[in-house]
């Protein structure tokens, strides 16, 4: 099974949680991503914190895109269960995504 944890409000509300989870995940044979709307470049907060339980490279900000089409179409992965405070992120991208970003960034 992939896993997709989203970071914002969702990793960042119980982190010693989803470490936990993960690690387990990760043992039990699934694979787990931390995919956020965020600019790739303001991932290191995620890759210095979840990234040191699932690999960095598996930290991924989608720029505001739809989360499912930017990690199947840029990574080749299709994740099977998503992991999300704002679900309709999985499915829906955002004009403007800078904006929406900076609004969310680490709140
Ligand atoms: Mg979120």
């Amino acid at each position: 099974m992939i896993i997709s944890i989203d970071y914002d409000d969702t990793y960042t509300r119980d982190p010693l949680l989803w470490n936990q989870f993960a690690r387990d995940a990760i043992k039990r044979g699934h694979e787990v991503w931390c995919v956020s709307a965020r600019l790739q470049t303001h991932m290191d907060e995620a890759k210095d914190t979840i990234g040191k339980v699932i690999g960095a490279n598996k930290c991924v900000g989608t720029n505001g895109v739809a989360k499912r089409d930017f990690l199947f179409k840029e990574h080749g992965v299709y994740a099977d269960v998503w992991i999300d405070d704002m679900p309709d992120t999985v499915m829906t991208g955002y004009d403007g995504g800078d904006e929406w970003v900076t609004q969310y960034d680490g709140s």
